[in-house]
């Protein structure tokens, strides 16, 4: 189907989301992965890497309820 494996991307960057602070990443995120913005702290979501992009995550809070 793909005879060619996808050329890996070098150091990519994604804008936060919350103060459009460019974030800097190693290596290639996974997707659902967790990333913190090194300027506001906000901890951002990998929803997808090809193209990359990130989402607020969600807020970890003690709410096991429905
Ligand atoms: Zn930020």
């Amino acid at each position: 189907m793909n005879p060619t494996a996808p050329t890996p991307p070098s150091v990519q960057s994604v804008e936060c989301t919350e103060c459009a602070a460019s974030i800097a990443l190693q290596r290639v995120p996974l997707c659902g992965e967790i990333v913190r913005c090194r300027d506001c702290q906000a901890e951002l979501e990998v929803t997808s890497v090809s193209p990359l992009r990130v989402e607020l995550a969600p807020e970890v809070e003690e709410d096991w309820g429905e």
